[in-house]
């Protein structure tokens, strides 16, 4: 690997390590399912189009498979056995039996015949991702196809099936860090918050819309953390059709005192973008303006908390032609410091979307928006004052400074 080192030449802004290949879209549930792989080579496609790789600093790197043993660090040995059951189910080469128990089979998670080697690489990204950061090769690297937020020690949720994030962020703990997690998807990030909710040197932070109308049906604010953990759990829990205004109120009024209050050393945000208003999944009403802002004011707060370090990964988006790609685009502009993001569209990626059955986009931001006045900052409001008073102030504490 030749990236770019943190002050060796490049400035910290324009790294970044993509950890790509094409192999990544062998996770794949079918042509039925609403989780539709090729938004990630749309996705590079359109990054790599718009120019948004170019930089001295910044590199595509395949990823490797996460090995058993590094699986095995957040999921049971029962659950990874279960998983190649499923695989084998699915190729025909084991008698077909009921794995419901661990969440498999499923019309959310219905096996496949690549489930255990896609699912065990998109994992290896992530780990390989935050390996990289650890060992100083760059400070910001990208895995669009993690974000599997919802997977548990013991069973697939949620098109979930290894929890990458969890696989990431344990390996940081490994070497001592402190991390917080941001997860931005329109979904409580519920396995994420389970699986460190007793550990004070993680931090999570969930923006979504209501369990009260959405899967997975937590994510209330109640949900603060136990034992040495409470207080490093956050939830905002967003009603349907808050808009753009609620998250960027909620980053500014919450998120970003929280993360001052924590101190941690390594970022780590799940940048799912089923908050768009025209996904089929969701109602929280954003439009593609959000993304870059988002993107821009996360890498502000890395470069000011975590001198820079920051895994990013992907998540949710279930329009997978024209927003999903366009939002994630928008996203890494932002976070690579493109103010205002390019917006001419290249040719070649239009073609890929003409191609596809889907109607061309105008520009990379253009979008029509939802027929409804979002809700905005007031949703917000309520919740930003009980954290002021309470939560963040518990971040700051000695109990959690362990
Ligand atoms: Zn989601």
């Amino acid at each position: 690997m030749t990236a770019g080192r943190p002050g060796a030449g490049s400035h910290p802004q324009d790294e970044l390590l993509v950890f790509y290949s094409a192999d990544l879209e062998a996770y794949n549930f079918g042509r039925s399912h609403p989780l539709q792989p090729e938004r990630y080579r749309l996705t590079m496609e359109l990054i790599e189009g718009l120019g948004l790789l170019d930089g001295p600093g910044i590199e595509v790197v395949p990823p490797r498979h996460a090995l058993t043993s590094e699986l095995l660090k957040i999921h049971s040995y029962p659950y990874l056995q279960a998983v190649r059951r499923a695989q084998n189910i699915a190729k025909e080469q084991a008698e077909h039996v009921d794995l419901r128990f661990f969440g498999l089979g499923d019309a959310d998670n219905p096996y496949f015949p690549a489930m255990y080697e896609a699912s065990s690489l998109a994992a290896g990204a992530s780990l390989q991702a935050m390996e990289a950061i650890l060992e100083g090769q760059t400070r910001r690297a990208y895995n669009m196809a993690g974000g599997l937020h919802h997977a548990g020690r013991d069973r697939a949720s949620g098109f979930c099936i290894f929890n990458d994030v969890a696989i990431a962020i344990n390996r940081a703990l490994e070497d001592g860090l402190r991390v917080a997690y941001v997860d931005l998807d329109a979904h409580h990030g519920d396995g994420v918050q389970e699986l460190f909710y007793d550990e004070p040197r993680v931090l999570t932070i969930s923006i979504h819309e209501s369990g009260r109308f959405l899967f997975p049906g937590t994510g209330d604010m109640e949900e603060q953390g136990n034992g040495k953990g409470y207080g490093a759990a956050i939830n905002i829990p967003l009603p349907p059709r808050s808009g753009n205004g609620a998250y960027i109120f909620a980053l500014e009024a919450i998120i970003e005192p929280a993360l001052r209050a924590f101190r941690p050393d390594v970022l780590v945000t799940q940048t799912g973008c089923d908050s768009h208003w025209s996904d089929p999944l969701t109602h929280l009403g954003a439009t593609l303006e959000l993304y870059p802002v988002l993107g821009r004011n996360l890498d502000r707060l890395a470069r000011e908390i975590t001198d820079g370090r920051w895994l990013i990964l992907g998540g949710g988006g279930y329009d997978p032609l024209s927003i999903t790609p366009r939002a994630w685009a928008g996203f890494i502009a932002g976070a690579l410091g493109h103010n205002p993001p390019p917006s001419v569209l290249p040719a070649s990626w239009l073609d890929h979307v003409r191609r596809q059955g889907a109607e061309a986009p105008e520009s990379l931001l253009a979008d029509p928006g939802p027929r409804f006045e979002p809700l905005g900052a007031s949703v917000v409001v309520h919740l930003a004052e009980l954290f002021r008073d309470g939560l963040i102030r518990n971040l700051a504490a000695e109990s959690l400074s362990a």
